[in-house]
């Protein structure tokens, strides 16, 4: 059994990335990304192009929570170690695992 994988380990370990490698790992996440947030009743009609709060933060357009698809088996979440949803709204895992310390 492998140890847990918590968001602060895998926030610490993308920190070593390479640009390269990070760039790569946003990509990949990205398209994984689109199948969710880009199909998200929260997300659609919104005029919103970017992807990926759960990293970058919360939209700048997105104000309503209509449903959230992270946690319908988006392969980042579980990747990331993340444990929260509406990240488009309540900001990244960093700024929601920060609010429960
Ligand atoms: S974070 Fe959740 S609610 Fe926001 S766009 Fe993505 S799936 Fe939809
Ligand atoms: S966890 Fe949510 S915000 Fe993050 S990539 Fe998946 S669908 Fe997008």
């Amino acid at each position: 059994m492998g140890e847990e994988t918590t968001h602060e380990k895998v926030l610490e370990a993308m920190a070593k990335l390479s640009p390269e490698e990070l760039k790569a790992k946003m990509e990949e996440s990205r398209k994984m990304c689109e199948s969710f947030c880009g199909e998200c009743p929260t997300y659609t009609g919104t005029g919103e192009k970017e992807l990926l709060f759960c990293i970058l933060g919360r939209s700048s357009v997105i104000k309503e929570q209509k449903g959230c698809l992270c946690t319908a088996g988006c392969p980042v979440q579980k990747n990331m170690g993340l444990r929260w949803d509406y990240y488009c709204i309540r900001g990244s895992g960093k700024e929601q695992m920060a609010k429960e310390k």
